[in-house]
């Protein structure tokens, strides 16, 4: 499948479409995802427009390796998870949705159940104070 620049990712990248941004360099901005799969969910995606893990440049795929680390910890920092999970999906059969290449970020706590994806949007005001205390962590 060729890229399709107008997917919800790219368009957020433009600034086209509202996020609840926790963090931006140059090859990266993470946001919430608004669906979390747990309290803290964030994705991380890269500018670089590629669909997937086989299509992003190396460069640019170290770039957003690194600031995943980077944010994962503030993450979990911010929610006080004890542990996390890095989730990448590559096409339909895997489960990805939006084909713009992106790293989750999965606060988890031991028993606590997770779905792969959830449905609910979060309350905006939930997400703003999540949101909030990421910046913060970030320092
Ligand atoms: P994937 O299934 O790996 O492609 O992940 C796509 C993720 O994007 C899902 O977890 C959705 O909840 C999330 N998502 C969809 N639209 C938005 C949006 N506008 N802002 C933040 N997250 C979104």
């Amino acid at each position: 499948m060729a890229y399709d620049k107008t997917n919800i990712f790219a368009r957020i990248l433009r600034g086209e479409l509202p996020a609840f941004k926790v963090y931006e360099d140059e090859a990266s901005l993470a946001f919430l995802d608004i669906m979390p799969q747990a309290k803290g969910h964030t994705l991380v995606v890269p500018k670089a427009g590629a669909e997937g893990l086989l299509d992003i440049p190396p460069d640019a795929l170290a770039g957003a390796m690194l600031t995943t680390q980077k944010v994962a910890a503030a993450v979990k920092r911010a929610v006080e998870a004890p542990g996390f999970m890095i989730a990448q999906l590559n096409g339909p059969a895997a489960g990805q949705t939006v084909f713009h290449i992106h790293f989750h970020i999965i606060p988890r706590w031991e028993g606590a159940d997770f779905k792969l994806h959830a449905r609910e949007k979060a309350p905006e005001a939930e997400l703003k104070d999540i949101q909030a205390k990421i910046v913060a962590a970030l320092g």
